[in-house]
């Protein structure tokens, strides 16, 4: 397929991203004088059906055997005309993109120049299409499996989306129960039902379903291998209670030496447990779990004469010998759903977030009003690690229920003094929610206020939502409070009311701060693992925002829920079921193409000193020994189904000798030369 070149160059308008700009048809007339052009054509939308018959056409009619397209970023439409070359007939890395668009007519003003440079980027493409070689596509088999790492909602609605077509599904969540912050949650926006009630179900759905093979208190060591073939390391951490014989009773839990004195992740900590506890009565699995950092026994050696927890526990589950279990399988594709942690409030100190104990974060708030919660769903007030004595024969002190409740929005979204300028899409609404609430269970004469930036109701049923809080007696003031402080049992509130600029002393009895969501901080970990790059907000980074909302850079890797950005519980279902289905079309075609544009090693000249090898951020390369001339050398060599493609060894190479397919010093250093660069 080789011999002469023949090329054909197809200029886009893009409507009139390109041609507002550059003049197409001065760039058409000039690409038809250039050497082994044997047409040029221009069209409004070369991407259209249209479009791409004009290069079918050609291709059946004058024998074309390069394409040059002169359009877009190839980020965005390569695979396209790749498969327009595929359909006439020709090698789909015969086709070369000149980017007029993103690096042309986007970024400059003055019509003349405009057309000028996108004439050399249009003549440097003919130049490198010259030098293109045919690349073969190949082909791996896929395992029918999915790793999902995480079971928030989303992990837990991809898991059942993908077992429920048939596929094996291996759920790894690091803590001891599946269900994430929904599973904190009392009641959901902006329908108001019960979180519990509709989160439980598939709670126990993914436990028992026999496609499923759920791991908690588990965490993901090691990632190998590529799509269709990666090979998964997990960790088994140990609970020191045998799963098998734990009944769930809940005796060890009771007689623990600690029970009560160690805050509850689960209820952040306004609740408390002891060393051997279930996080919440509905966890799935209902397994009681030993936490190592305090049990007496396991940090001192003992626990009074015997442990407690042993001693009660009937069925004989609790043993203190049981080790953590490393467990290895395959698995073809992978999703990551590992979520989100709230803002940590303590970053804005003017609030007094762990200085005044009726300062809450909106997630502490939610367990406070959950009936499954330390306060069993009333709303109080709290006196935060006073332990209340009391005499014999006494009643305990009935806590007392706050007269006002604020809110504060915003509080580490939008900010740029904390770093986080983006919005984080669910706070207006839980506040809404929340403030309505506090109307149900403290009663219509608890003053509620809530002081926002503006309220960004959007989804559907939100603005109504909004509208019956404030039907409701909720007062919203507009205005960013600067600081709270303290003054006898209230807490001052020191604001401006935006809207009519004046500056207020609001006073209440609790603040609730309405937290943003942002990346978890462990995210690093998995980062590491698979190599995900994050968006400048820090959430992982999606292969692209519009058309591959739930890809990743890594093939056979996928987003669901908020890891990726903020969302809401509808949201991250939706997207849940989205990273589900991209990743059943390779299981389910049980073969997927890999990169060809790999990198490729010349044996004869590689001086072996493996500084490709440091540098690969895939671990395609590796060293190996050869007979050179009757001399035993060691040489890189690359696994062609690990590389990406990404070229960072070949830019490296102080040799030369490991070059990128399609972007070799041969085909690059000419097209640079074309574009005026000596
Ligand atoms: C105060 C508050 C109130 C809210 N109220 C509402 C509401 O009323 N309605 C609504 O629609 N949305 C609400 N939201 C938003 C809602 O919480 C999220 O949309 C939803 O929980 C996102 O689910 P997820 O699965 O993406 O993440 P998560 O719920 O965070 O789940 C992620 C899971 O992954 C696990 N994990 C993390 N890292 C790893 C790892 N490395 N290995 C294994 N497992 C890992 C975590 O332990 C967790 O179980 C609220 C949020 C807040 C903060
Ligand atoms: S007492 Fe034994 S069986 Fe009961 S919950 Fe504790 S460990 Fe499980
Ligand atoms: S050994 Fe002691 S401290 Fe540890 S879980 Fe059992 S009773 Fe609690």
């Amino acid at each position: 397929m080789n011999g002469k070149p023949k090329i054909g160059v197809y200029v886009c308008h893009c409507g009139t991203n390109i041609a507002g700009t550059v003049n197409v048809e001065e760039v058409v007339q000039f690409a038809q004088t250039l050497p082994d052009v044997v047409v040029a054509r221009n069209y409004s939308y070369m991407c259209s059906d249209p479009g791409q018959a004009l290069i079918t056409d050609d291709i059946a009619n004058m024998g074309l055997n390069r394409v040059v397209v002169a359009s877009c970023s190839p980020r965005m439409h390569e695979p396209t005309f790749r498969k327009t070359l595929l359909s006439g007939g020709l090698n789909p890395y015969f086709l070369e993109m000149a980017n007029i668009r993103e690096q042309c007519s986007w970024v400059h003003d003055d019509p003349i120049a405009a057309t000028e440079k996108a004439k050399r980027v249009v003549e440097a493409a003919v130049v490198k299409a010259r030098r293109l070689e045919a690349l073969d596509v190949k082909e791996v088999d896929v395992e029918p499996s999915c790793l999902i790492i995480g079971a928030g909602i989303a992990g837990i609605q991809a898991a059942l989306d993908i077992a429920d077509a048939g596929f094996k599904v291996y759920l790894v969540e690091k803590s001891p129960t599946v269900g994430g912050h929904m599973a904190q949650l009392d009641k959901t926006f902006p329908t108001l039902d019960c979180s519990a009630c509709i989160l439980t179900p598939k709670m126990v759905d993914v436990a028992n379903h026999p496609n499923i093979e759920l791991m908690t208190y588990s965490q993901v060591e090691e990632i190998g291998g590529y799509i269709g073939n990666f090979d998964i390391k997990v960790r088994k951490r140990s609970r020191f209670v045998d799963m098998d014989k734990c009944t769930g009773c809940g005796d060890c839990a009771s007689e623990c030496r600690l029970a009560g004195r160690i805050p509850n992740e689960f209820d952040e900590g306004i609740g408390m447990r002891g060393a051997i506890y279930l996080p919440f009565p509905q966890a799935v699995p209902a397994k009681y779990t030993i936490d190592k950092e305090n049990c007496l026994f396991l940090t001192k050696g003992k626990c009074g004469e015997s442990p407690k927890c042993k001693d009660a526990c009937k069925a004989g589950a609790i043993n203190f010998d049981l080790q953590d279990e490393v467990v290895e399988f395959k698995v073809g594709t992978i999703i990551v759903a590992t979520g989100y942690d709230v803002f940590d409030a303590r970053l804005k100190p003017e609030y007094g977030y762990g200085v005044y104990d009726n300062v809450l974060t909106a997630l502490e708030f939610e367990r406070m009003v959950n009936a499954s919660g330390p306060t069993g769903g009333k709303v109080v007030m709290l006196e935060r690690g006073k332990k209340k004595k009391k005499k014999e024969g006494e009643e305990a002190e009935a806590p007392r229920v706050p007269q006002s409740v604020t809110f504060i929005q915003c509080v580490g979204s939008r900010d740029k003094s904390v770093g986080n300028e983006y919005c984080s899409r669910v706070c207006c609404m839980y506040t809404a929610k929340l403030a309505h609430l506090v109307k149900d269970k403290v009663g219509h004469d608890c003053e509620v206020t809530v002081f926002y930036m503006d309220v960004r109701a959007f989804g559907k049923g939100f603005e109504e939502f909004y509208d019956r809080v404030r039907r409701e007696g909720v007062k919203y003031i507009r205005g960013n409070p600067s600081e709270i402080y303290k003054k006898g049992d209230k807490l001052i509130v020191r604001a401006e009311d935006t809207l009519t600029a004046t500056p207020l002393e609001h006073e209440t009895d609790m603040v609730v701060l309405s937290v943003g969501l942002c990346p978890r901080s462990d995210n690093r970990e998995i980062i590491d693992l698979l190599k995900l790059s994050q968006s400048s907000d820090l959430f992982y980074l999606e292969a692209h925002p519009k058309l591959r909302p739930v890809d990743t850079a890594s093939d056979g890797v996928y987003l669901a829920g908020v890891c990726q950005g903020p969302k809401d519980i509808p949201d991250a279902v939706a997207q849940a079921k989205g990273a589900a289905s991209a990743a059943m079309i390779p299981m389910a075609s049980g073969k997927v193409k890999v990169e060809a544009q790999t990198s490729v090693v010349n044996e004869q000249t590689c001086r072996g000193c493996g500084f490709c090898v440091e540098l690969c951020p895939f671990t395609a390369i590796e060293l190996v020994e050869i007979n050179r001339m009757g001399w035993p050398v060691r040489v890189a060599r690359v696994n062609e189904a690990l590389c990406k493609g990404c070229g960072a060894c070949a830019a490296a190479c102080l040799s030369g000798s490991i070059q990128q397919r399609s972007f070799k010093d041969v085909q690059l250093l000419p097209q640079i030369q074309a574009l005026g660069v000596k």
